[in-house]
């Protein structure tokens, strides 16, 4: 036994007993205090975590709910410290729970003062706007400053119009340009609208990049985007290019309406790729099922299946191969665009 939480025996040391006892009457005074804070500290953790995990809470409170974590965290590391066994005192275990509680309280504070992302921003300034009717979709392009890194394909920033919300959108770019290109469906406050407000020259905050995704390539593969999901496989599309000798990629992409700019876009990029390219208007064809998939492919179980869109369509698809005994754990990625 390390005695780390054994209690120690009582000392009868040489410490100036006069300054020992004001320090100790001081947080004895502070006793029920500490135990008031503890216990709201206990109740707005229990409150904000019903918050998070209730899904129809709309993002923004839901995002306040997140940062307000730090203030519970804060009630219960004053609540702790001040109710820290007398006899643990210049113990061990009293400096790592100080150590403890001081390292969170500085990230408690750091994510409160919103610095969490912070040396991830980037200026940067709007190149060239478009908009895809039929897809009700918006193309931006940004150049971002010098300190930009790049990313890789597949990941995500946050954009930031002067003083709105950022939001997450897809980097559709290839890995080794230097303007970055975005494709945003307008799917509420914020989208909506978003290309009359956006004119070129504006300045834009690009947080990021951020996220990872892992396109196993040794292995054949069926991509399925459903609408602007399409914008996840765009980056890996533009790093493919010329590289056509990978396994067997087949791309379904599926949306109520096909705007032709894009599609034309798409094709060309499949091509160079060497992927195949299947698009579904479901304004005029059935929607796309597994047994489609399979009269197409062949056996459902020797592909990875890579998938980013609406939930309820991840949802159908999953269970018909779960029909299939596919193994969905190992073999099925998705990506649904939502934070929670
Ligand atoms: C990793 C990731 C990548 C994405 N890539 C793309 C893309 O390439 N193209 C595209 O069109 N959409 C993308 N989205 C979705 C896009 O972020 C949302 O459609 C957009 O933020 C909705 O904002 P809104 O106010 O218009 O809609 P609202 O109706 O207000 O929100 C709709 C939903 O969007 C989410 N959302 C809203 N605000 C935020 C926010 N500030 N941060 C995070 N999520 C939020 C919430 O889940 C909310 O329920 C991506 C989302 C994620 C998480």
């Amino acid at each position: 036994m390390a005695g780390i939480l054994t209690r120690p025996a009582r000392q009868h040391d040489s410490k100036p007993a006069a300054t020992e006892f004001s320090w100790n009457a001081w947080v004895n005074n502070l006793h029920g205090f500490a135990e008031n804070l503890g216990e709201w500290g206990f109740y707005l953790l229990l409150a904000l975590l019903m918050i998070s995990l209730w899904a129809t809470v709309k993002y923004k409170p839901f995002k306040l709910s997140h940062r307000l974590m730090s203030v519970a965290y804060l009630l219960i590391v004053v609540h702790s410290v001040l109710l820290l066994k007398h006899a643990y005192w210049g113990e061990p275990i009293y400096y790592l729970t100080l150590g403890f509680a001081f390292i969170g309280s500085i990230a408690a504070m750091y994510s409160l003062l919103g610095f969490v992302g912070r040396s991830n921003r980037h200026a940067a300034v709007v190149v060239s706007t478009r908009y895809f009717p039929q897809a009700e979709t918006m193309e931006l392009i940004l150049k971002p400053n010098s300190a930009w890194q790049g990313h890789t394909a597949g990941q995500f920033a946050y954009l930031q119009f002067g003083n709105e919300d950022p939001h997450p959108f897809t980097i559709v770019s290839g890995t080794n340009d230097p303007e970055i290109r975005f494709l945003i469906k307008a799917l509420g406050d914020f989208t909506t609208g978003l290309y009359e407000r956006v004119k070129i020259g504006d300045a834009v905050t690009v947080e990021g990049p951020y996220g990872r995704v892992n396109f196993d390539l040794n292995k054949p593969q069926i991509w399925i985007a459903g609408g602007v999901g399409i914008a996840a496989f765009f980056a890996i599309l533009e790093t493919l290019k010329g590289k056509t000798n990978h396994p067997q990629i087949d791309l379904f992409y599926c949306n109520r309406g096909i705007d032709n700019h894009l599609a034309d876009e798409l094709y060309s990029l499949t091509q160079q790729a060497g992927v195949r390219l299947n698009v579904i208007d479901t304004l005029h064809s059935p929607r796309l099922n597994i047994d489609h998939i399979a009269t197409q492919c062949g056996n459902v179980n020797d592909y990875n299946f890579y998938f980013c869109g609406p939930e309820i369509f991840s949802k159908t698809l999953t269970k018909a191969l779960g029909a299939h005994s596919f193994d969905i754990e190992k073999n099925y990625h998705e990506e649904l665009f939502v934070m929670r």
